[in-house]
């Protein structure tokens, strides 16, 4: 049995050629770990290599080819369980709580849509007639457009908004934060590993 995973976030351009897992195994480790940890995102490079990151932090699989990779449903050996972990993934909803005590709680910040729209005071518009308004391209939704920057960095930009109901669906790697025109004169979103960003299906 497996769980969902979380996607596999990152701050740089590190394993974009990898493919996300959805899903993976409740307990991982390597045959030198003292305990079991729990995977909150996974990636599978081109070669079938599979690396998890753990709720904790960690890195379990990939290049640790010496030790490999054990994974389990429950833990079958007696060894104890990551507290990080397990606390984590339990509180962010990847399994159940626990009956006999309050419930736990943990919530990335990072997983949960901004608050304000990432077209918000970028030139991401398509403008409309009259040349006071745009239609947002990260979220569709149509707001005024505005100078922006100082008297010497003078540009245009859609003023900060929430973001309307078809904004793009997150990047599995950089979510929200980097979308940019696919091409220079196109008013299609791609992230800035190249990804094509979208409204949900
Ligand atoms: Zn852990
Ligand atoms: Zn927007
Ligand atoms: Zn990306």
């Amino acid at each position: 049995m497996t769980v969902a995973l979380v996607p596999p976030i990152t701050y740089g351009m590190g394993h974009v050629d990898a493919d996300p897992l959805t899903t993976g195994p409740r307990y991982v480790r390597t045959g030198g770990m003292s305990r079991w940890h729990r995977p909150r995102a996974g990636i599978r490079w081109q070669d079938g290599r599979v690396v998890y990151t753990v709720w904790c932090g960690q890195q379990v699989g990939g290049l640790r080819a010496a030790r490999p990779m054990v994974t389990a449903d429950t833990v079958p050996d007696g060894l104890p369980v990551c507290g990080t972990c397990e606390g984590r993934a339990i509180g962010a909803g990847q399994d159940d709580q626990p009956t006999d005590r309050p419930p736990l709680l943990f919530g990335p910040r990072s997983l949960t849509p901004p608050r304000h729209c990432p077209g918000s005071r970028m030139d991401l518009y398509a403008p409309l007639p009259g040349g006071t308004a745009g239609r947002c391209l990260a979220c569709q939704d149509t707001h005024p457009i505005r100078a922006m920057g100082g008297p010497y960095a003078s540009r245009t930009g859609i003023v900060q908004h929430p973001p309307g109901a078809a904004l793009f669906a997150p990047c599995p790697f950089h979510r929200w934060r980097h979308p940019r025109r696919a091409a220079p004169d196109s008013d299609l979103l791609a992230c800035m590993c190249g990804r094509p960003l979208t409204a949900p299906q």
